[in-house]
């Protein structure tokens, strides 16, 4: 099954607006006629106004990296589904292993926003993966089981079709440490047989799921060429011009 391959820049807490745009020109001047790769930029909320206008008329596409699971009232500081489609956001970034850790998100509050943010027509990129900890004491797979299921409950087989997954090992985000290809396929392919039980073969190949833990022009042909990796989340390497094309062209070269 050819899945089209999907590379998302997470920015963090990187890029002032004018900074935002200065990188989003440098991306469109090369890639803005890139159709075989889907090309998702995530900037942090003060920018998505800006970077969305840069964008506007090219095939890159904007998204989020959080956002609150209500339609709208009492939550200072917070941001809606809706406000961000008015930004013409079509991705959001979910369950973020940052959020997770450094706001408290749980698998109930995530699955939450996932199916907020589909029931106002956005993508969610649902983000998983295990600790170190988990890692060395073989609970890897079980922790990405829950993640998942309890990430996805109540998505409909219809709205499973807009979401996106990202295996996001913790001990690789920032940290240098890549995951090995084949680290990388084992839970990639354990995904994809997971989702094969929830929702049925065919869905479950028309899925993408990424990879993101220091992705790297270095590394990221031999992961990008494992067959159930449809593309990468990136963080650090986002945030520069030169690094993040060559993450776009590696994968279109696939
Ligand atoms: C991320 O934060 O989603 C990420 C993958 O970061 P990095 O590429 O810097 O490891």
């Amino acid at each position: 099954m050819h899945r089209k391959k999907l590379i998302a820049g997470n920015w963090k807490m990187n890029k002032t607006a004018s900074d935002g745009v200065v990188l989003t020109r440098e991306l469109i001047a090369a890639l803005g006629r890139e159709t075989s790769v889907d090309v998702v930029l995530c900037p942090p909320f003060t920018a998505l106004e800006s970077v969305g206008r840069a964008l506007e008329g090219h095939a890159l596409k904007l998204g989020a990296q959080n956002m609150h699971a209500e339609k709208s009232g009492a939550f200072t500081g917070e941001i809606s589904a809706e406000m961000l489609r008015g930004l013409f956001v079509t991705h959001v970034i979910l369950g973020h292993s940052e959020r997770r850790t450094y706001n408290a998100e749980t698998d109930a509050s995530i699955n939450q926003k996932v199916l907020a943010a589909l029931a106002h027509q956005l993508k969610p990129i649902l983000c998983v993966g295990e600790t170190l900890a988990e890692r060395e004491s073989g609970a890897t797979l079980a922790v990405v089981q829950r993640h998942v299921e309890r990430g996805l409950q109540g998505v409909t087989p219809e709205q499973m079709g807009a979401c996106i997954i990202a295996y996001e090992p913790v001990w690789a985000i920032g940290t240098g440490k890549v995951a090995t290809t084949a680290q990388a396929q084992e839970v990639h392919a354990f995904i994809r047989e997971l989702l094969t039980k929830l929702y049925g073969a065919p869905l479950a190949q028309k899925v993408r799921i990424l990879y993101g833990g220091s992705m790297k022009p270095a590394n990221a042909p031999e992961l990008l060429a494992a067959p159930d990796i449809d593309g990468g989340l990136i963080g650090g390497a986002a945030l520069e011009a030169k690094s993040f094309i060559e993450l776009v062209r590696a994968a279109a070269a696939r």
